[in-house]
């Protein structure tokens, strides 16, 4: 309702050190904060040198290459995402936001723990168009479903992670077009829970704006919504207040969420509103990417594979490249490095495996 009443004023304070902080501050960023005598909250995420970092690994290697631009943007996206649903939820564990498809795009995976560490993968199977939306990427045919998954670190034996799945359309058969459609009509599906989502990423940021109306009663939990809280949905006077909010919400463009800095974009949004502001995640409690994979743990495979089959490969190939599924790093071990694996396991005490 009010989204014209934003302020049109743009200070150098606005452009100027926003523009020049993208390229030399790369830390990425979460700021949450919640309406005074509201029940409504929000968080903004800024993902840059976890982001980055995910899209280098990509790049560099040589079996994949980067990206196509429209699957990076959907990849960044459900990365930004991921933080913005994982640092909702009180939970110990990992959040696993997946996209299946029957388009180009195979697989897409988000992977954020509780630290807020993350990594991302997708998996193509065919050409994929500058500009393509959900559909042509991921649900050609309608096949396409989006899950998310809370796998606890401390799962016990036989346990079931929670898991949530919906196709990528609604109930009418509309197709979704964008990944936060996708994820609004989830949260009010699975969650009961009210959710405005603007996402965007490029080469350099992957971002994402998240407005949620709290349930009246209880914490909001992916993992634990409850009938009474969808009973009182519909209260006059929560809506009214929230709807605003999300309306202001709605109206942030991709490019001033990928260009702008976290204090700009509130302050044009919300410069009506009574922001109550908690500290934001920074430095070591940021958002950062983090894998599992290593050159050590690569090295430890292959020399369980034994000199024969190495020498084997070294042979046809010239050298031996292994990628991570998790995250697409790609290591390599050329002859010498590959003949250094047996020499330097020698000196290691003998492994079950190392001696086949
Ligand atoms: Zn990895």
């Amino acid at each position: 309702m009010r989204a014209g009443s934003r302020p049109a004023c743009a200070s150098w304070a606005e452009y100027g050190p926003a523009f020049f902080l993208r390229k030399t501050i790369s830390v990425s960023e979460l700021h949450k904060f919640i309406f005074e005598g509201q029940p409504v909250r929000g968080s903004i995420v800024r993902l840059t040198d976890a982001w980055q970092e995910i899209l280098r690994r990509r790049a560099d290697n040589s079996e994949t290459g980067a990206y196509p631009v429209a699957v990076r943007e959907l990849l960044g996206e459900m990365a930004a995402a991921g933080v913005l649903m994982q640092s909702n939820i009180k939970f110990n564990g990992a959040l696993v936001f997946q996209v299946m498809g029957d388009g180009p795009v195979k697989l897409a995976v988000a992977e954020v723990q509780s630290d807020l560490s993350l990594r991302a993968t997708a998996s193509l199977v065919g050409e994929v168009a500058d500009g393509a939306s959900l559909e042509p990427l991921l649900n050609v045919r309608g096949g396409g479903r989006c899950a998310i998954t809370l796998d606890p670190k401390d799962r016990q034996p036989g346990q079931q992670p929670y898991q949530g799945v919906v196709p990528l359309q609604d109930a009418q058969g509309r197709r979704f077009q964008k990944m936060s459609d996708v994820l609004q009509h989830y949260m009010l599906q699975s969650e009961q829970l009210d959710t405005v989502l603007v996402l965007a990423a490029d080469d350099q940021v992957a971002a994402g704006l998240m407005i949620q109306r709290m349930p009246v009663k209880g914490e909001a939990n992916l993992a634990a919504a409850t009938e009474s809280e969808s009973a009182q949905h519909d209260a006059i006077g929560l809506n009214e207040d929230y709807n605003r909010i999300a309306t202001l919400a709605a109206s942030l463009t991709r490019d001033e969420l990928l260009t702008l800095d976290v204090e700009t974009i509130l302050r044009r949004l919300f410069w009506e509103e009574k922001l109550m502001r908690f500290v934001p995640q920074q430095d070591e409690e940021s958002p950062r990417f983090a894998c599992t994979c290593s050159r050590a743990r690569v090295a430890s495979m292959l020399t369980s594979l034994g000199a024969a089959e190495i020498e084997d490969i070294i042979a046809e190939r010239g050298s031996i490249e292994v990628g991570c599924d998790f995250c697409g790093q790609q290591y390599v071990f050329d002859p010498i490095d590959a003949a250094r694996l047996f020499t330097e396991a020698d000196k290691l005490p003998p492994s079950s495996s190392a001696v086949q």
